[in-house]
């Protein structure tokens, strides 16, 4: 069952004490991937706002009845974009973490043109450089921002997805310093088991399933 989410914002706000970061600064975002709707609707209940989807099709599916009945919930985008549901993401999330390729930014770039508007980006950077992972390695994201940017994508920071057996921390020093000189703020880093770690190293927006909703079923 859910945890109360009182407990994990208290985590959030000491971690910000800690580091000395502005309280209310780090954005928690409440993955809600493949959790029942009954513990989505109790989050809800709670009063919180913002969550984080990692396909297209789930959370097109789930979203429209939730803000019916909730009015206006932020949703993001978190797991994997395939081209061909680029539209259908712009209609339905307020940021999308995962641009990760040239062909995606210029299929971005065309369709915010069409469209009038654009989802913040955070571009995924493969720390790590996991084979099976996506993400820009570290090398080539000066390259890539640059490129999205001369295609005037609305780039809010970088995102990272550790590899598990790894120290995370290093991932996420590595992620912020990348971010720092390419002069971008936003953070998308840390999740249930680090998001505390993350925080400390200057994540703007926290991705938490688990720890919130309990185990995916
Ligand atoms: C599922 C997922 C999360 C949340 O993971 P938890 O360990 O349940 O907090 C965060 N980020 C991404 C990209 C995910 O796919």
């Amino acid at each position: 069952m859910p945890v109360p989410l009182k407990d994990i914002q208290d985590r959030v706000s000491k971690a910000e004490a800690k580091a000395g970061r502005v309280p209310g600064s780090v954005k928690l975002i409440a993955v809600s991937k493949v959790q029942p709707d009954a513990r989505v609707a109790a989050v809800l209940d709670q009063g919180h706002r913002y969550f984080g989807e990692n396909r297209v099709q789930e959370a097109a599916g789930k979203w429209p009845s939730f803000r019916e009945t909730y009015g206006e919930i932020t949703v993001d985008l978190i797991g994997p974009l395939q081209t061909n549901k680029t539209r259908q993401a712009m209609e339905l999330f307020q940021a999308i973490h995962t641009l990760d390729r040239p062909k995606l930014a210029k299929t971005f770039a065309r369709l915010a043109q069409e469209m009038g508007q654009c989802p913040d980006l955070f571009v995924q950077v493969n720390t790590g450089e996991e084979a099976q992972k996506a993400g820009v390695s570290p090398a080539d994201a000066d390259a890539f921002v640059a490129e999205c940017r001369a295609l005037d994508l609305p780039i809010a920071g970088l995102m990272c997805i550790p590899p598990v057996d790894e120290e995370r921390s290093l991932h996420f020093a590595l992620l912020a310093k990348i971010a720092e000189r390419n002069g971008l703020t936003g953070l998308s880093m840390g999740m249930s088991s680090d998001f505390e770690s993350a925080i400390a190293l200057g994540a703007t927006h926290i991705r938490v399933g688990s720890a919130i909703f309990g185990d995916r079923v």
